[in-house]
């Protein structure tokens, strides 16, 4: 293995954005790990630097310039003690931007895009000689050549796991750069997908997230030549040893498949949690953004989603102040809202992209009333959120045990719901999966203790429906 001064070669990775960004920051860890670098928390003293980026919103960009600027002078100072750094920036602003970075940031040795990565190994080696840019959108290369991770990685990364089993969109809402940054819908094949599942599972992984930008689009290439839906996968998926949670995300609302949310109802492993962006309630916006589905019609898939699974936590996506919002249009949103109770929610005011065709539309929001509609939004999310968790208070759930808690004597996990749940337990219980009497609500946890642990009663079996929720909505109401 390479050494500087007989040490290992040190890679610091930064991923901002999404989950996608969480995955492929860690194949990259992958790819480098075999090429004799070890991962550490911290820039300095890093002979290797990557910036994984987002560029979903303008902000998300601006921080990438400002941290470049940070990176730099940390660069310089190490190169005043006789030690190289590189800087590699990949991700979504390496694909819209290329080029663009090294002019405004000179210190930037090579630009990778999302579908590029595999190939990190010859381009950091070409960058030696000349600085680089490769953004090509080549994405069925991609997995294929991505080393597996080691047991002894998959175990220090935890029991949880994202795996991407989609990539890219053919969407193309007006507001959203994804289906340029990240090229067009792709699904893996499933033997792939299962490879690297049955891997992460004999290294201990109990919980999986598929993830995709678009991921119930999912039609990858099955075992037996035919296409597989979203929904056949994670059939196959349940039947690992050891897997016992499942979740999946982001969807879309118009390939919500009766198959699909039928899982809800048979698979057990399934986690009884959707996150289903629904970006407005107003038909108008609905239709102006390109969603290509209305606001009853989202209705409609949450319904049979709760017919499938009543106690579903449900999740969302909302932008304020697309072009053109009005008043009522908001109020559609906040009224969208208040009808579904959402466990838990993102929102963001809109940011025009480059390239996107939102971004031409006449009527932009001005920036003090996007700020009010974004405040007013937050606080009925965040009700709602706190009423879902409140309505948890004295119910016994199921925790997966990930790590030590926040205090000495606590320790973390979630709940099927995806909430963050603490108690106080003495043993190493990490990785079992304990039943936990539900105590309290904090603004960001739940704390509870074992059940049977401080009363002496018995724990209640996992899926036993007197310990669950009736219904989500009934909880939010
Ligand atoms: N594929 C998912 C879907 O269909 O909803 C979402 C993918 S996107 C990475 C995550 C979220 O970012 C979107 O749901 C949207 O709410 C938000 N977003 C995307 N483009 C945006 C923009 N230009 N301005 C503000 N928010 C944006
Ligand atoms: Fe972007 Fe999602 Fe729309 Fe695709 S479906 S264009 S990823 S918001």
């Amino acid at each position: 293995m390479e050494t500087r001064l007989g040490a290992m070669k040190k890679v610091h990775i930064k991923s901002f954005g999404c989950q996608m960004n969480v995955y492929d920051g860690q194949r990259m860890a992958d790819i480098l790990g075999e090429q004799g670098f070890e991962e550490t928390a911290t820039p300095e003293g890093a002979d290797l630097i990557l910036l994984n980026t987002c560029h979903i919103r303008e902000r998300a960009v601006q921080k990438v310039y400002t941290e470049l600027g940070k990176l730099r002078d940390i660069k310089t100072a190490q190169k005043a003690q006789g030690q190289d750094t590189r800087i590699i920036v990949a991700g979504c602003v390496a694909q819209a931007e290329g080029a663009e970075i090294q002019r405004r940031q000179p210190a930037v040795d090579l630009v990778v895009g999302p579908q590029a990565y595999h190939r990190l190994p010859e381009l950091l080696e070409q960058a030696r000689r000349k600085r680089i840019v490769d953004t090509d959108l080549p994405v069925d290369d991609k997995f294929g050549h991505l080393p597996a991770p080691r047991a002894q990685v998959i175990r220090k990364r935890g029991i949880s796991a994202f795996v991407t089993v989609q990539e890219g969109c053919d969407k193309f809402c007006a507001f959203c750069v994804v289906p340029y940054t990240r090229g067009s819908e792709f699904s893996r094949p499933v033997v792939q997908v299962m490879i690297e599942i049955e891997r992460l599972a004999a290294a201990g992984v109990q919980d999986v997230t598929l993830i995709g930008q678009n991921v119930n689009a999912y039609h990858g290439e099955g075992p037996d030549g035919r296409i597989w839906g979203l929904a056949r996968l994670m059939r196959r998926v349940a039947e690992v040893p050891g897997i016992a949670r499942i979740r999946y995300s982001t969807s879309h609302p118009r390939d919500m498949e009766d198959d699909l949310i039928a899982i809800h109802r048979d698979l057990p492993q399934v986690m009884p949690f959707l996150h289903l962006p629904v970006q407005s309630g107003s038909d108008r916006i609905l239709a102006a953004m390109n969603r290509r589905h209305t606001a009853d019609e989202y209705r409609r898939v949450i319904e049979k989603v709760r017919e499938a699974r009543p106690d579903i936590a449900l999740s969302s996506d909302f932008i304020v102040g697309f072009p053109g919002e009005s008043d009522a249009d908001f109020e559609e949103t906040i009224a969208l809202v208040d009808e579904i109770g959402f466990a838990s929610s993102y929102s963001f005011k809109y940011s025009p992209r480059p390239g996107t065709p939102a971004t031409d539309l006449h009527e932009q929001v001005p920036a003090a009333v996007m700020d009010e509609r974004l405040q007013r939004l937050q606080a009925r999310i965040e009700h709602h959120r706190q009423a879902f968790n409140h309505a948890m208070v004295g119910r016994t759930v199921e925790v997966l045990l990930e790590r030590a808690g926040r205090h000495p004597g606590q320790l973390a996990g979630k709940s099927p719901y995806l909430q963050a749940v603490q108690i106080e337990t003495d043993a190493n219980q990490i990785g079992d999966r304990v039943q936990v009497v539900i105590e309290r609500a904090g603004s960001n946890s739940l704390f509870g203790r074992k059940a049977g642990a401080a009363d002496g009663s018995m724990p209640m079996p996992a899926q036993d429906p007197s310990t669950q929720p009736a219904s989500a909505k009934e909880l939010a109401a």
